[in-house]
């Protein structure tokens, strides 16, 4: 069966009008989707019976189902569903009240295959890629979730590619659910607000500035140098820290967008005030902004969160050298909000 939420309004209006639906029923069932956040046919009060049943027969209308939700006092809060087939994903929604900003934290795989030494959700390695559906059905699930009476009020401002497994990797699938979110007929959720963060596939990244140069770029660094990189991020050893660099300085000359590096802050492994000195040599003069994230714990991989001092002090090397820095504020620890690890507690 198709799924609904793999389809563009076009290809959905599409759809339907080979089947004998008049373009306006389609139009009334990606709003239902998309305005309503409503997957269930019988709550689409203005859609015919007779179509309703063609819907049901012929779609797959739900892939998530929610097994667990947890909520931190910050408000955070991490959700890990059910997928049809059974494999589990997490989510998590995240919100920013000071600019008012209404986050959420997509997977775009099941497991991942990179393998990094620091990450729960690498341990079990890769089992899929998700669907486009899959990917779209975290957003509306979320959006479900934060909304009051009203659908998308608050509606969700920024998102992020960054849950379990590597976005590029999933190209293909992750493009076209860019399409649908993106979408001013339905969740509207700007271009430029959503992000993709990538370990560094170099070949996915030049792809990527050739076919959307609007939507954010985030690369997961974590070390400035290939010794520690091939160490903590296997994926270096393919296309080593020379290639990445490269390969975002022509994206952010063809795209004119700035790029955020990402290093989270591990206690002892990548956060000596040497590291700090080569990472802004390393960045300097790059138009980028670097993202410094001081590590949830995860205790089966052995990683800690530095202590303050070591965190402020990496930090103020990064400023005095120039580069554009920002110290995210730790947010969900209490609930395992760092990626894989909610899942791996559950099983
Ligand atoms: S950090 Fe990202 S790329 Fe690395 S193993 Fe985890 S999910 Fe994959």
């Amino acid at each position: 069966m198709k799924d609904l939420k793999e389809l563009t309004r076009n290809e959905l209006i599409e759809d339907l009008k080979k089947a004998g639906f008049p373009a306006y029923r389609g139009e009334q069932v990606f709003n239902w989707l998309y305005k309503n956040g409503i997957s269930k046919t019988e709550e689409m009060k203005n859609i015919p019976k007779k179509m309703r049943s063609y819907l049901d027969n012929n779609y797959n209308l739900n892939n998530l189902k929610e097994s667990k939700r947890s909520v931190a006092v910050d408000g955070t809060v991490k959700y890990l569903w059910q997928l049809n087939d059974g494999e589990n994903i997490e989510g998590v929604y995240l919100p920013f009240p000071e600019s008012g900003r209404h986050s959420a934290c997509i997977s775009t795989q099941v497991g991942c295959g990179l393998g990094c030494s620091f990450c729960a959700t690498g341990i079990d390695g890769l089992k899929r890629n998700l669907t486009t559906g899959e990917i779209v059905e975290q957003v509306l699930e979320i959006q479900k979730d934060i909304s009051g009476s009203n659908f998308a009020e608050p509606r969700l401002s920024n998102l992020v590619f960054m849950g379990m497994g590597e976005p590029l990797a999933n190209f293909d699938n992750l493009m076209q659910a860019v399409e649908i979110l993106n979408s001013n007929q339905g969740l509207n959720i700007g271009m430029r607000k959503m992000t993709i963060s990538t370990a560094g596939l170099v070949p996915e990244i030049k792809k990527l500035a050739k076919v959307n140069d609007q939507i954010g770029l985030a690369i997961s660094l974590h070390a400035p140098n290939d010794r520690l990189r091939n160490k903590i991020m296997p994926i270096n050893k393919k296309y080593n820290i020379n290639q990445l660099l490269k390969t975002v300085i022509d994206y952010i000359e063809k795209t004119g967008r700035r790029v955020t590096f990402e290093y989270v802050l591990m206690d002892s492994v990548n956060d000596s005030p040497e590291l700090s000195v080569q990472l802004s040599e390393l960045l300097r003069g790059i138009n980028c902004h670097v993202n410094l994230i001081p590590a949830n714990p995860v205790p089966e991989l052995g990683i800690e969160r530095p202590v303050q001092k070591v965190i402020d002090s990496f930090y103020d090397t990064l400023v005095n050298n120039g580069i554009q820095v920002s110290l995210r504020k730790e947010m969900g620890s209490q609930i395992e909000a760092a990626c894989g690890q909610l899942k791996r507690k559950e099983k």
